[in-house]
């Protein structure tokens, strides 16, 4: 199909068909060109999804950690041979070149895999005698219905990061995935739905409205979101008055720091993986780099040639467009919105600085230097291609930089000095850190923010712990 013609609708996955009427297009973002219109949907169609998710939770929801390990290994294999067809409708949806998309479907056939495992070897508190003549044991149990909610910048594998730990602790999920990019999202709950008993998996398309319905749906236990601070807020304002838990994965500002010890073409290479992978559309994205005076321009020269280099193209012309689009005109206009306030105090673009002159929703690989303290681009999170440098003297003014943002999702350290390695980390406050690395993953470990970047745990067995609940049961022995 090419991007002149619309595919047909896709209905809407699981139990539910979509009442409503109206449609939210799809498009290309490499092209700007509609490939598909999803249902947009309502508050109505969650309440039927949640019905359904709640019955089928009765009898799910007491199924043994194996079978739902049966289930999800099943879920991966099925990912697995898709993985082709499914990486293409991810390319084409959000502009990511192939080889990115790849990744990320098979960061979903692993966190499935993981996830399968993790249920079969939960740790506890061992059980015993506690109390004299009582016996006390935990349950570990499902919370019951959860509302899950994804982003645009990678639709499949952050609903893979939800549902993985979702469904294994026995949950069922109602998922929203993001108006811009359903289409992954709802070709997986169609693979999915000869492997998953009904009801298990739903999902219902459309905007906020949709979401906000699911955060204050009384059925729903719990509430999941990926996405904006400002997303986050309006969903854990809606879930408080039911009392729902919340779990918020938000947005960063990651600092990168790079000592004058460091090696500079590594940083370099870090920095343009990081800052410029997914075209900078990431909330982990090594955007802000701080780095010793001394070494500026010997770094700055380094991240102008990577940037300058970098292949940016349509992903469909082929494995070796490098960067792709942003994701929507609007998105696009918001990051050239910043460049252009940036420009305007002052700063410098040493690299890029706007859009290139051809279709479609692309900014240029930017590189921006000579930033007066607290401007706007080193404050706020741009969410494109776009890499801020100032400097820092010392070490305990590069932490006191680093630390002074409202997020606090991730961020790295560039160094060869081994006590420098092992001391910041510690001081740094950022739910990752890297050393000598950036935005490398391991599904055994934990993903997630502190402060404004959110709360609450991706991928490791601490996401398992996220979607249970803990039960205390005490045997009085003495009766
Ligand atoms: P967004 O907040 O605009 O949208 C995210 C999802 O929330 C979408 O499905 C959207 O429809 C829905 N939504 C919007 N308003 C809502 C409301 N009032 N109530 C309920 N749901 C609502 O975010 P985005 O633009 O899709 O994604 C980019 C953001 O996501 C960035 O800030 C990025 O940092 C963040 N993000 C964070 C992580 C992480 O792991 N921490 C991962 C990916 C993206």
């Amino acid at each position: 199909m090419t991007d002149t013609q619309v595919a047909p609708t896709l209905e809407q996955a699981g139990d539910t068909t979509g009442t409503a009427s109206a449609t939210h297009s799809v498009f290309n973002p490499a092209t700007g060109l509609r490939i598909a219109e999803v249902p947009a949907g309502t508050a109505a169609d969650v309440d039927r999804a949640v019905a359904v998710a709640r019955s089928a939770f009765t009898s799910w929801g007491r199924t043994t950690p194996a079978h739902r390990a049966g289930l999800l290994l099943r879920a991966a294999s099925v990912v697995e041979g898709a993985a082709e067809e499914l990486a293409l409708l991810e390319s084409r949806n959000t502009g990511k070149p192939l080889g990115l998309a790849r990744e990320d479907i098979a960061g979903c056939v692993d966190t499935l895999q993981f996830m399968a495992g993790a249920v079969r070897s939960q740790q506890s508190l061992a059980a015993g005698e506690y109390v004299e003549g009582r016996t006390s044991m935990i349950l570990r149990e499902p919370v019951g219905v959860v509302g899950a909610i994804t982003p645009w910048n990678y639709p499949l594998l952050m609903a893979a990061w939800k549902l993985g730990p979702i469904l294994a602790a026995g949950n069922t999920c109602v998922l929203k995935p993001s108006e811009s990019t359903p289409l992954s999202t709802l070709r997986f709950a169609e693979l999915l739905e000869d492997v998953l008993p009904a009801g298990v998996l739903t999902i219902v398309t459309g905007d906020g409205v949709v979401g906000a319905a699911l955060a204050a749906h009384p059925d729903i236990a719990l509430i999941s979101l990926t996405g904006s601070v400002r997303s986050g807020r309006a969903v854990a304002e809606v879930a408080a008055a039911s009392l729902k838990r919340v779990h918020l994965e938000l947005g960063g500002k990651a600092p990168v720091l790079v000592f004058a010890d460091a090696d500079l073409d590594a940083a370099a290479d870090g920095i343009a993986f990081a800052g410029f992978g997914n075209s900078g559309q990431d909330c982990g994205a090594a955007c802000r780099v701080l780095v010793e005076a001394s070494v500026h321009d010997d770094l700055v020269e380094r991240l102008i040639t990577r940037a300058e280099s970098l292949v940016v193209g349509d992903p469909a012309e082929g494995d070796h467009i490098e960067m792709g689009p942003l994701v929507t005109a609007a998105h696009r206009d918001r990051v050239l919105g910043f460049l252009d306030r940036a420009l305007g105090e002052g700063v410098r673009a040493a690299a890029g600085g706007g859009a290139p002159d051809r279709e479609g929703f692309f900014v240029q690989p930017t590189v921006l230097v000579d930033i007066p303290a607290y401007a706007e681009c080193v404050r706020e999170e741009i969410f494109g291609p776009v890499v801020t440098v100032e400097t820092f003297t010392d070490e305990d003014a590069a932490v006191a930089a680093a630390n002074g943002t409202a997020y606090g999702l991730s961020g790295s350290v560039w160094t060869e000095n081994a006590r420098r390695a092992a001391d910041l980390p510690g001081r740094l406050d950022f739910g990752t850190v890297w050393v000598n690395d950036h935005l490398a993953f391991a599904t055994e470990m934990p993903w997630g923010g502190f402060k404004s970047s959110g709360y609450g745990r991706d991928l490791s067995a601490y996401a398992l712990d996220d979607y249970s609940r803990t039960k205390h049961v005490m045997v009085n022995r003495t009766r």
